[in-house]
């Protein structure tokens, strides 16, 4: 029926019953992990005849709407003919914090169950269960109440009351919003050159269920030809949901801004912006803790109030409008703007929130996803990025300095930290005097460790605060949640670094993890200028073979643009050999064609080698250098002083793969012409060769992906930099010798094929 909300149980009695704090000493991972470990163990105790995981759904009318409502219960269990439904919670706390008669919001789920069942099967009474057990101690706790099914339907029906409003809040705007999505057109007065393709490869793929990769050139307008066809899937019935994924600002911000032009045309929408917890937060340290922080003290009696404010008078809910009503509720901002995702259409975020398993939006159920689509905006970082998300380290001495902290305070605490730091000890003996080393297998005595470790620091932490127990409880809990991952995906290695040394469990390959933390949504849309090969990028971000793959061809012509190559040796070896070449090409080149110019380096010490040579030659130039470390200030003057019509050449030197080279749009003739200094390869590391014997092993060719393309993508983005409107003309030059081989060329976009070689 059209007038249908679905919800899952859990949600549902969370927004009418959720009460208390933030405190993020008890939310971690590693309790969610212990929650599924406990409720196993308790399942393993059901009798012969009960049922666990059981999944129940009902359809529940309430005035003029018709609540689906579903979940599934941890267990159904039948005594003598009587049946109790089972809810079990883990905790990290001692049991009496739950009081003598256990937690609201507990008791509503259970017997939001035992209604659905009840109903069901047509029973008078039913039995709920609430088995609290702590994690540590393993210590149980069940409380059992009996229920008539007239005292659970007027339960459930408080519950519906409470949760009407919001629910016809969102109700009336998605029914507002499908209307808006089908009337509304292309924002812009015609399609540029690819965008219409690439809209049309976008809704294609919305409309099967698929998944795609897409090339398609800087300065089409992606952002727009991505978003227009998921708002136009909401109007027919596709779509519930989009999450813009992007890992910068700056893409963060022209995502903001295409919404905003399609509101203009009349299309309603919901947006929110999630900004990062450490930016957002309005404490000057980031301790979200009642005693420390007014806003995470009571933020969920406050939270709803706070989301039906802000829902029922805003669309854009950008960071400013955030902190906006964030403040007039003191609400949390950051937890906010995570709750206010919930109920978002459009959410714009870095990758982190839906790719990494320790920070994922944990309440968007599979049900939800079913209705939701990925935009993954300059995919080609998700590489990178996926393997840090994946991937933990621990470092050794940070158990020493525990131990030291520790001596004469705690016991227990220095006894465990004494015992990590001594087992680091031992696997320095056995490595003798190698400085970095691969494991074949996790040894089971540190994993033991570790989680005493966990455990004591999590008692600890809920009476006292230590700043660097904290840290290293949060470092051992991402450490052990990524143990449980360990596979043929991933090298444990170690670094050692004087006497300290760092254990690093390392996923070599992210394609199986991202493929798992995107499979239950819809559809996943992978784009970048530089998603160059094709199936290289499909193959480690986790594509399937009958995903979609689309290559747009670049909109601008061939004499917007003059690529010369300059075939000199930029390896390191012959750096020093080339560097007065360098210099002079350089000179040659502004002498020739006055302009702004970017020139970019592969590395800093080699920048500044360069940039130091260049100043003493012709100091008389005026040059610009990125500094390392730049502030925002300090980036935002640097491009500053690309100004249009221009009549003094600008040379700016930067370095390859920075802040300069990706998300900078330096449109006309603020940027005349772009140097790029080598092939980009990363700096040969322990790291890059075990990714490239890796995949040596796998038959692909490893060099390639450990080297080769991360490099080359470097030096497309650099190169992107130059032509972003058909007005736009240049010069692109790269300096390397290496660009005349094949291999390169056939990375490289078609429109640089054409160059001369100088
Ligand atoms: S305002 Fe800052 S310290 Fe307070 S809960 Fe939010 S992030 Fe934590």
């Amino acid at each position: 029926m059209s007038n249908t909300i679905q919800i899952a149980v859990r949600t549902l009695v969370e927004h009418v019953y959720s009460s208390g704090s933030i405190d993020s000493r008890f939310r971690s991972q590693s309790t969610m992990l212990d929650g599924t470990r406990i409720h196993q163990e308790i399942q393993h105790t059901y009798q012969e005849g009960d049922q666990k995981e059981v999944y129940l759904r009902i359809d529940l009318p309430y005035k003029d709407l018709l609540f689906t409502v579903d979940g599934r219960c941890d267990g159904l269990l039948v005594r003598d003919g009587e049946i109790t439904i089972d809810e079990i919670k883990s905790t990290a706390q001692q049991l009496e914090s739950f009081g003598e008669d256990g937690l609201p919001v507990h008791w509503a789920q259970a017997k939001m169950y035992a209604f659905i069942y009840a109903k069901d099967h047509q029973l008078q009474g039913i039995y709920v269960q609430l088995t609290y057990v702590q994690v540590e101690s393993s210590e149980k706790r069940v409380l059992k109440k009996c229920f008539t099914i007239e005292e659970l339907e007027t339960f459930v029906n408080e519950v519906l009351e409470n949760y009407y409003h919001y629910a016809k809040l969102l109700y009336d705007h998605r029914k507002e919003r499908n209307e808006s999505s089908r009337a509304v057109g292309f924002p812009f007065e015609s399609y540029r050159e690819g965008q219409r393709k690439l809209a049309a490869g976008v809704y294609k793929t919305i409309s099967e269920e698929k998944s795609l990769f897409v090339k398609a050139p800087t300065g089409i307008g992606k952002t727009i030809s991505t978003l227009f066809p998921a708002i136009k899937a909401f109007g027919e019935g596709h779509l519930n949901r989009i999450f813009y994924l992007t890992a910068k600002t700056i893409t963060r911000s022209t995502a903001e801004e295409a919404v905003e032009k399609m509101r203009s045309c009349g299309l309603c929408v919901k947006s929110v912006t999630i900004t990062a917890k450490d930016k957002v937060c309005f404490k000057d340290e980031t301790k979200c803790q009642k005693d420390y922080c007014e806003f995470a003290d009571g933020y969920y009696d406050r939270i709803n109030g706070a989301i039906l404010d802000i829902v029922a008078n805003e669309s854009t809910m950008n960071r400013e409008t955030i902190e906006k009503y964030a403040r007039k509720h003191t609400v949390c901002p950051f937890e906010f703007s995570i709750d206010l995702a919930y109920a978002a259409d459009a959410v714009i975020c870095d990758y982190n929130y839906i790719f990494d398993p320790r920070v994922s939006l944990k309440h968007l159920f599979d049900e939800q996803k079913k209705s939701t689509l990925l935009l993954v905006d300059e995919a080609h970082n998700l590489v990178d990025r996926g393997r840090e998300m994946f991937s933990a380290p621990l470092n050794k001495d940070l158990f020493l300095q525990l131990k030291k902290e520790f001596k004469g305070v705690n016991k227990i605490i220095y006894e465990r930290a004494s015992k990590i730091n001594s087992w680091f000890i031992s696997l320095k003996k056995n490595v003798g005097e190698l400085n970095e080393f691969t494991i074949e297998h996790l040894d089971e005595e540190l994993v033991t460790l570790l989680t005493q470790f966990k455990e004591e620091a999590e008692s600890l932490l809920l009476q006292e605060t230590s700043a660097i127990l904290l840290d290293l409880y949060f470092q051992v809990n991402a450490f052990l949640k990524i143990v449980d991952l360990l596979d043929e995906h991933y090298v444990i290695y170690g670094e050692r670094n004087k006497n300290d040394i760092t254990l690093k469990l390392f996923c070599i390959d992210p394609s199986k993890l991202l493929h798992k933390m995107g499979k239950a949504f819809r559809s996943k849309i992978f784009f970048s200028a530089t998603l160059s090969p094709l199936p290289y990028y499909q193959d480690i971000l986790g594509g399937q073979t009958d995903d979609y793959l689309l290559s747009i061809p670049s909109p601008f012509k061939e004499e917007q643009t003059d690529i010369f190559i300059k075939p000199l040796s930029t390896r390191y070896r012959d750096r020093e050999k080339t560097q007065q070449k360098i210099v002079s090409m350089i000179h040659s080149l502004v002498q020739n064609r006055p302009g702004n110019y970017l020139i970019f380096f592969p590395s800093y010490k080699y920048l500044l080698a360069v940039y130091d040579q260049f100043i003493q030659d012709f100091p008389e130039l005026h040059t610009l250098l990125q500094g390392a470390g730049m502030s925002e200030e300090e980036k935002e003057a640097f491009l500053e002083e690309f100004k249009p019509n221009q009549t003094e050449t600008l040379i700016g030197f930067a370095v390859l793969g920075g802040v300069f080279s990706e998300g900078v749009d330096l449109k006309g003739d603020r940027l005349n012409g772009v140097v790029v200094i080598g092939v980009g390869l990363p700096q040969l590391c322990f790291e890059r060769n075990l990714i490239k014997d890796h995949f040596n092993m796998k038959e692909k060719n490893g060099y390639d992906y450990a080297y080769v393309f991360p490099g080359m993508n470097k030096v497309l983005q650099a190169g992107g930099r130059l032509i972003r409107s058909e007005e736009d003309h240049g010069t692109i030059v790269l300096v390397d010798d290496r660009f005349l081989q094949r291999h390169y060329q056939e990375l490289m976009p078609q429109e640089w094929r054409n160059f001369r070689v100088i």
